[in-house]
């Protein structure tokens, strides 16, 4: 009974901090500051009231337009609510073996992955929107992955390791093929964006499972393309599209760190 508490307490930390994402990724660019200002309908101006900040449901109700001018309110909103809550849970999930063990490694693993995570969340929807990756993002992103490689996640034994030769190099070398795409290609196939991103993934899941997270995004991204050629009449996705890559590698890593998929695992089920 507590687990299930456990689990919903979670899920709706995940949306409200989901609605504070979309906060952070609608002010990104724009100068304004994150934490100061009344949050207001980006049509007309008008100041929102408190019941029309309750994150998804305020949505719901509204039937997705605002109070005021009835303009019509963006998806985005419900949805990164919706799966940050989703994306927190199976997190939660992952690492709930470890609460057996310590809680206290639990607490500070749960943290540590629920603001990696966040950060992923808002570096796809911006990459996805902007078709581009903020800087400050991907470096934060970056620094909190290389620390990740002193400490050990399984939550058995110590909590600092000493990382092996391979897990220091794994960024660099899941990094170098896209910087070196991103260089010959002239920044047309793969922007350096995608090379920072992946020096971060290659230390937060190591060669092996980054390498399978890599392959699963390519999947992703492949299968997307094809269903977005097919049905191009809706997506208005044509060949010379330039489809942001960032999403199809935040969603390989989410799955990857998820399932704990390595190169044997995915062999097997071939
Ligand atoms: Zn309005």
């Amino acid at each position: 009974m507590i687990e299930i508490f456990t689990f919903v307490f979670i899920f709706i930390l995940g949306v409200i901090i989901g609605s504070f994402l979309n906060v952070v990724i609608y002010r990104f660019n724009t100068g304004k500051k994150i934490t100061k200002g009344k949050s207001m309908c980006m049509t007309c101006g008008k100041s929102l009231h408190w019941n029309e900040l309750i994150p998804m449901f305020s949505f719901l109700f509204q039937f997705g337009r605002c109070r005021g001018c009835r303009a019509k309110i963006s998806y985005q909103y419900p949805l990164v609510e919706f799966f940050t809550g989703v994306i927190f849970t199976l997190i939660a999930y992952h690492l709930y073996p470890i609460l057996e063990i310590s809680t206290i490694n639990f607490v500070v693993l749960l943290s540590i992955f629920l603001f990696i995570f966040s950060i992923l969340i808002i570096i796809c929807v911006y990459d996805f929107r902007h078709k581009i990756i903020p800087d400050s993002l991907v470096y934060t992103y970056i620094i909190i992955s290389f620390l990740l490689i002193f400490i050990n996640t399984t939550g058995v034994g110590s909590f600092f390791v000493i990382p092996s030769i391979w897990g220091v190099l794994a960024g660099p070398m899941l990094a170098l093929p896209f910087a070196l795409i991103w260089y010959f290609s002239s920044g047309k196939w793969m922007g350096f964006g995608d090379a920072k991103l992946m020096l971060g993934i290659g230390w937060m899941l190591g060669l092996n499972m980054g390498i399978v997270a890599l392959m699963i995004s390519f999947w992703i991204g492949g299968i997307f393309g094809i269903f977005a050629l097919i049905f191009k009449r809706f997506t208005k996705v044509n060949s010379k599209t330039e489809i942001p890559f960032a999403p199809f590698l935040i969603l390989g890593t989410l799955i990857v760190f998820l399932f704990n998929i390595n190169i044997y695992k995915l062999l097997s089920i071939f």
